[in-house]
């Protein structure tokens, strides 16, 4: 006998909102087929030139660009709506099934995407202390939406939902444990929708069920965490009570001997905005040599500069060593993911970090890896081994997407709830 289907529903379309401190991003997707119907971004909110980008992928309509002051979330999500609207997929179209917003910070509180009403809403907003400059923007998001259709189910999908699942000895810190648990202070781990997609991913790269396979996820973007997953459940992740700790990334330095802040701030004089601001916007591979994008760092070490050099070597570096622990944590290792903007695109990268493991069961087949990192290649931003046929472990670029990601668990919710 077949499992009963889900109620049949007309409403089939997902609109997810990632609203950051001054952007919005969105895309409309359909659930039926995945397809993308609209995409675009608002810039510079707050500013007095903001600037939204529409790309109305449905039809054959060019990208419409406008610059006018938004001066909050709410004045840039009506103008989402209304551009929209001029594509006949309004807000308060009947095909429309929910809002999905991505929320940055769960606590421990949230550990899956949840419906929103006022508790949760009320939930949200007390997490505001572990994240400052996201939870806000991600509420002003969710409160607006709320208000141009107070009729449409809105779920809130949480950057550390996955990582809930880490056992408590991979998410204690090792310091006073009353004083860690009076402010909350512990790993939560970010990134968690692109974790959970891209394990999920290569599980089916290879042809295995999620519970069999033990993956270990390196996101590599402007912000970078690695992840150790296994059975399809997070046990180890490298950001921690907030996107700092861990890889080298853009910007940030990820891990540091926490007595650097005491030492800048006794001895340097800086004041600890002055050190917070230093370790999040002037460190990682721009504090190293004044770039923060690896196409620019590659082309510049390629012509002998030796900052650029350093930089990918230490960025380099870091990677390899959690690639050797999170190994260790987990045992077994059946494959090694690379995704995100550095990951899915940067083919020195791979090869270096890869390099030398072999005692591991880990190499890369140089061809496949350059192949892959080709925007032009034949295999586009599909899922694909870079490793060797006969390799013991996969080593695989695994394109990721957190906005499908977080339409299908948006959609999974409200399926539940209403069937
Ligand atoms: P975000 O964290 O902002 O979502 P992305 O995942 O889009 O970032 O990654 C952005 C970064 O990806 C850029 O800063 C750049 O360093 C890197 N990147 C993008 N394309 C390439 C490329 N072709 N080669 C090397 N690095 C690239």
């Amino acid at each position: 006998m077949t499992a009963a289907a889900p109620a049949p529903t007309r409403a089939t379309r997902v609109l997810v909102l990632n609203s950051g401190s001054s952007s919005l991003k969105y895309q409309l997707l359909d659930m039926t087929d995945d397809s993308r119907l609209a995409a675009g971004l608002v810039e510079r909110i707050g500013e007095r030139q903001s600037r939204l980008t529409h790309s109305p992928l449905a039809s054959d309509g060019d990208r419409r660009e406008r610059v006018a002051p938004f001066p909050d979330h709410e004045a840039a999500l009506k103008a989402v709506a209304a551009e929209l609207d001029a594509d006949g997929l309004g807000l308060d179209s009947p095909a429309l099934a929910a809002i999905g917003h991505r929320v940055v910070h769960g606590g421990q509180r949230f550990t899956r995407p949840t419906l929103i009403d006022d508790t949760v809403l009320a939930e949200i907003e007390r997490l505001v202390p572990l994240a400052p400059l996201h939870n806000p923007a991600n509420l002003a998001g969710i409160t607006t939406a709320r208000a141009l259709n107070p009729g449409l189910p809105q779920v809130a999908v949480f950057d550390t939902a996955f990582h809930t699942t880490m056992p408590e000895h991979a998410a204690r810190y090792a310091i006073d444990a009353a004083t860690a648990d009076a402010h909350r202070v512990r790993r939560y781990g970010f990134h968690g929708t692109s974790h959970a997609y891209v394990s999920r991913k290569t599980a089916e790269l290879l042809g295995e069920d999620p519970a069999g396979v033990n993956v270990i996820v390196l996101h590599l973007g402007n912000g970078a965490s690695a992840s150790a997953v296994a059975a399809g459940r997070c046990v180890e992740t490298s950001m921690g009570v907030t996107p700092l700790e861990g890889l080298v990334m853009g910007t940030r330095s990820g891990d540091i001997d926490p007595a650097v802040v005491f030492h800048l701030v006794r001895v340097a004089g800086m004041s600890v905005d002055e050190v917070d601001e230093l370790l999040n916007k002037r460190s990682g591979l721009r504090g190293l040599c004044g770039d923060n994008d690896m196409r620019e760092i590659s082309r510049r070490s390629e012509e002998g500069d030796e900052a650029a050099r350093l930089a990918f070597d230490v960025y380099v570096h870091r990677l390899k060593k959690y690639i050797g622990s999170y190994y260790a944590v987990l045992g077994r290792v059946d494959a090694v993911a690379f995704t995100a903007g550095v990951g899915e695109n940067s083919a020195p990268v791979r090869a270096a970090a890869i390099a030398g493991l072999e005692t591991l069961g880990l190499s890369v087949d140089p061809v496949r890896n350059e192949a892959s990192g080709r925007a032009d290649s034949p295999a586009g931003g599909a899922a694909r081994l870079i490793s060797p046929a006969d390799a013991r472990v996969a080593v695989a670029v695994v394109p990721t997407d957190e906005e499908l990601e977080i339409a299908q668990q948006t959609y999974a919710v409200i399926s539940r709830t209403s069937a």
